[in-house]
């Protein structure tokens, strides 16, 4: 029985909080707060009856910490669910040390303004050092972990799919198929269409973002870059067939590298059609990526912003989408002293989430990982002070409960690999 405040109301906390509710024996009471109220009471009225938990609906901006340490002060939950965007991942990470509450998120923390004279200064000498140029890294959260860890708090960090699963996934390959892992290779594989020309899954300031930055990798304890796109791969995903796909930096290899220091090689790839890349080269080639504000007939307006706007909202992708995601990781390594491979992952179809939850398996496949992150903190078994990230904790809780709350995983042996 537990307290539990969740902040966001946009595709992914949708499911997360559906999911919540069907535990009402963990998640007794909720409280979704987020920059628009009217979205929250929308959701809290449509579950009200059909579930034993209490919710109850709040407004905040959650780039306020003041404004956040007020409401976790009123409502005293046990735990803090960020669903809202990575830029607001710090000012709730503060909020919760302020009150003593535990936190967790499903993305690391971005800055919205990348043209911020401070967060740039710490963002180059970054690049430098560490030789990979994403806008996102772990740096500015791992920074956390001394004060959580003397508060007696648990922060648990990027608990989606990817990251998130594919870290459980790994852990999981470590303590039951290998003695050692020598490359992982992670495979994000979408085979859903919605129908329109162009659309992002899930935010698209962060989709766009994090796609049309610089693929990396790492190989033997160093970051490889290389310019975005340029590694194409073709594979044949069991339940959804041949697709092209692409090596993107993606968080997690930072934290699997870290935590896995024996992996030589660790590369994430992510399917994309045709039609999409020819879109955003082409909006990238015309400014509308920018973050960078313009003025545009006396007003500021930022690009990508404004692109939003006109983008189909990711939510409204749900009732129109066909087709199934495939998201695992494949591992080569040794057992026993043989060389051996395995490939761990689960097919998502986004119609049957959508009679599920209301949803596409994007979001699907995020706020269910996130729901079950936050079950594992209320129920102890991954309550330890500091700030952590999945491959930290044992996976086999977190395993059973992929299976039992929708996301079933299959281990298959000697798969074909990524070369
Ligand atoms: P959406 O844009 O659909 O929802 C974001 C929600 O956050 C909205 O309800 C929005 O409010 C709210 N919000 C934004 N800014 C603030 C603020 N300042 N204060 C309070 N609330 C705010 O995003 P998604 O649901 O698609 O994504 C949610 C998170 O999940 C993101 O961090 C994303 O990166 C992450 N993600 C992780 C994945 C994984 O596998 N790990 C995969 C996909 C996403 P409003 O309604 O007013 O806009």
């Amino acid at each position: 029985m537990a307290r539990v405040l969740i902040i966001g109301c946009g595709g992914v906390a949708n499911v997360a909080i559906r999911k919540c509710c069907m535990r009402s024996d963990i998640f007794s009471e909720i409280m979704i707060a987020s920059r628009t109220k009217s979205k929250c009471d929308a959701l809290a009225a449509d579950l009200k009856g059909n579930t034993n938990t209490v919710i109850t609906t709040a407004e905040v901006n959650a780039d306020d910490k003041d404004a956040l340490v007020a409401l976790i002060r009123a409502y005293e939950p046990d735990l803090v669910m960020n669903i809202a965007l990575p830029y607001q991942d710090l000012t709730i990470m503060d909020a919760c040390l302020e009150c003593k509450v535990d936190y967790m998120d499903t993305a690391n923390y971005e800055p919205e303004n990348t043209d911020d004279p401070e967060w740039r200064k710490v963002y180059e000498k970054r690049c430098r050092e560490k030789g990979f140029s994403a806008y996102f890294d772990y740096s500015w959260q791992w920074a956390y972990d001394d004060r959580f860890k003397a508060a007696g708090l648990t922060g648990l960090l990027g608990s989606g799919f990817d990251p998130g699963v594919t870290q459980v996934f790994c852990a999981y390959a470590k303590k039951h198929l290998f003695d050692r892992i020598d490359t992982i290779d992670i495979l994000d594989c979408n085979g859903g269409d919605h129908g329109y020309p162009f659309a992002t899954n899930f935010n698209p300031e962060i989709n766009l973002r994090e796609v049309s930055a610089p693929g990396s990798y790492i190989e033997n304890g160093k970051w490889v870059e290389v310019p975005a796109m340029s590694i194409k791969r073709v594979y044949d995903f069991d339940g959804v067939g041949t697709k092209d796909m692409y090596l993107l930096h993606h968080e997690e290899i930072e934290s699997i590298a870290e935590n896995f220091p024996e992996v030589k090689r660790i590369r994430f790839f992510m399917t994309f059609g045709q039609s999409y890349l020819t879109h955003m080269k082409c909006l990238e080639n015309v400014g509308m990526l920018s973050t960078t504000p313009v003025m545009y007939e006396g007003r500021e307006i930022v690009p990508i912003q404004f692109l939003k706007a006109l983008l189909p909202d990711p939510a409204s992708l749900g009732p129109r989408t066909k087709g199934k995601t495939n998201i695992g990781c494949i591992f080569t390594g040794v057992k026993d002293g043989k060389q051996t491979s395995a490939y761990i992952y689960n097919i998502c179809d986004h119609e049957e989430c959508y009679r599920e939850v209301k949803s596409q398996a994007i979001s699907y496949t995020t706020g269910v990982p996130a729901m079950i992150g936050a079950s594992m903190i209320l129920t102890g078994k991954w309550k330890k002070p500091g700030v952590f990230t999945p491959e930290q904790f044992d996976p086999d809780p977190f395993m059973e409960d992929l299976n039992a709350y929708g996301l079933p995983w299959k281990v298959v042996r000697d798969p074909v690999l990524v070369d």
